[in-house]
């Protein structure tokens, strides 16, 4: 079997932590792994057979959590790696799951609507009995979005009773939540201002260049640029704007809502292309589109003292040493990007109980609980003398080991 790609973070944590070998053992290996076959039939009458993965990583903490994701790179060691990624983010942010995650391996961007529509309906099926409001709860991922999960719910009803809390991310009027949309993005500005406000600092001071500018990559530079920070770069899959006096941030998401690609994007700033992200003039540096784009080849190129891991995985193991041995702070994917997960909660709570909150109190009950979940990390990684990112696995792992040793199922 591939180990799950952040093993050496959960093995430097166990030690770290003294764990023993038996619950190393248990967290090193999925609960379970579900590999579909996806028959889907084109709007021109042709048929196709696409794979489809649900990897349960770990549920000691609570039901399965975790996003599905279309995109033609997917398989089942990347699928494994991000549920186990799930199962640590969930506990560092200390909220009632466990971890998860899954996919359709297809370009979903050449499918049409009704296409799309399809290959959701029978990947739901697919899963079957595997998902469910106790059992393991999808959310949007890469390529997908509230009205995939919206498809799902409605599949999912129509073999049990209807229950809006078997998926997160769904649209506001079918029980999605106001907030959620924004979350990852807004909860990553909430963890990086929670990191300068502890290092004497403030989101005014500094400038950030922003790697995508789908969900995540949107909605943090809308919220970096509400609270002060100065977006210097966004990119996209065409390439990007870069202006060290800061971009018109407003008019970037004009332009991007009504479908057009940075690259034709014709106002002030500097056009750019994507390998030229990685070394921008900077203080923050935000990956928020795909994984494994620091490595050891660019990783020397970083100026900015401070990454925040907007994507999941976007740092290899070996990139982060080299970051860490050059002071760099790396603010990591578990921490950075869990706005969503945790946004899925509340979406989850409030399914269950019937019972909307306003806009207002998911975004002060999202930067209250991110704040928290920085300044645990930093004490974590203080007692220890260890990074950012080796705080958020010892905590996340010695979570999760302590609810297994609890619940006794060693
Ligand atoms: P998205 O599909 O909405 O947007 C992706 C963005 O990345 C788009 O702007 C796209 O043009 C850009 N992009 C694609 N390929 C690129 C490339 N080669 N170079 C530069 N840009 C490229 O996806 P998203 O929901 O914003 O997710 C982005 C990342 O954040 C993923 O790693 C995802 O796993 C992670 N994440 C998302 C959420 C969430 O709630 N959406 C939560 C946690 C983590």
């Amino acid at each position: 079997m591939t180990p799950i790609a952040s093993q050496r973070y959960v093995d430097d944590a166990a030690d770290l932590i003294h764990l023993s070998d038996e619950l190393r053992e248990t967290l090193s290996i999925p609960q379970r792994e579900l590999t579909v076959q996806v028959p889907l039939t084109l709007d021109d009458g042709t048929h196709r057979i696409l794979q489809g993965y649900r990897v349960q990583h770990n549920r000691a903490r609570g039901p399965y959590k975790g996003g599905i994701r279309y995109h033609s790179d997917v398989d089942l060691a990347e699928t494994r790696s991000l549920a186990g990624l799930m199962t640590w983010k969930t506990a560092l942010v200390d909220i009632p799951f466990g971890g998860a995650k899954g996919g359709v391996r297809v370009d979903s961007t050449v499918l049409s609507d009704t296409e799309l529509e399809r290959l959701t309906r029978r990947f739901t099926e697919a899963l079957g009995a595997a998902i469910g409001v106790y059992r393991d709860i999808p959310a949007p991922d890469v390529n997908t979005d509230a009205r995939v999960m919206a498809w799902i719910m409605d599949e999912f009803a129509s073999r049990d009773s209807y229950s809006p809390a078997v998926v997160t991310g769904k649209p506001v009027e079918l029980g999605g939540a106001p907030g959620r949309e924004s979350a990852t993005g807004r909860g990553a500005v909430d963890v990086l201002e929670a990191h300068l406000n502890a290092h004497d600092s403030c989101l005014s001071d500094v400038t950030v260049a922003i790697q995508g500018f789908g969900n995540v990559g949107s909605w943090m530079a809308r919220t970096l640029d509400e609270r002060g920070a100065r977006v210097v770069a966004v990119t996209d899959v065409s390439g990007g704007m870069y202006n060290p006096s800061g971009l018109h941030v407003a008019a970037l998401l004009a332009h991007t809502r009504s479908g057009g690609l940075l690259a034709a994007f014709d106002g002030h700033g500097d056009h750019i292309a994507n390998h030229e992200f990685v070394g921008l003039e900077a203080d923050v540096l935000a990956p928020a589109a795909l994984g494994q784009v620091i490595g050891t080849e660019n990783a020397h190129e970083v100026k900015a003292s401070i990454v925040l891991e907007g994507a999941n995985d976007p740092t290899s193991p070996e990139a982060d040493d080299i970051l860490s041995d050059r002071d760099i702070v790396v603010i990591p994917d578990i921490l950075a990007n869990a706005g969503g997960v945790t946004g899925s909660y509340f979406e989850w709570t409030q399914n269950i109980q019937q019972f909307q909150w306003t806009e207002d109190r998911f975004n002060d009950e999202l930067q209250g609980r991110l704040s928290r979940a920085y300044e645990k990390t930093l004490a974590t990684a203080h007692e220890h003398g260890v990074s950012l990112r080796r705080g958020a696995f010892a905590l996340g792992v010695q979570r999760v080991a302590s609810a297994i040793t609890l619940r006794g199922h060693r």
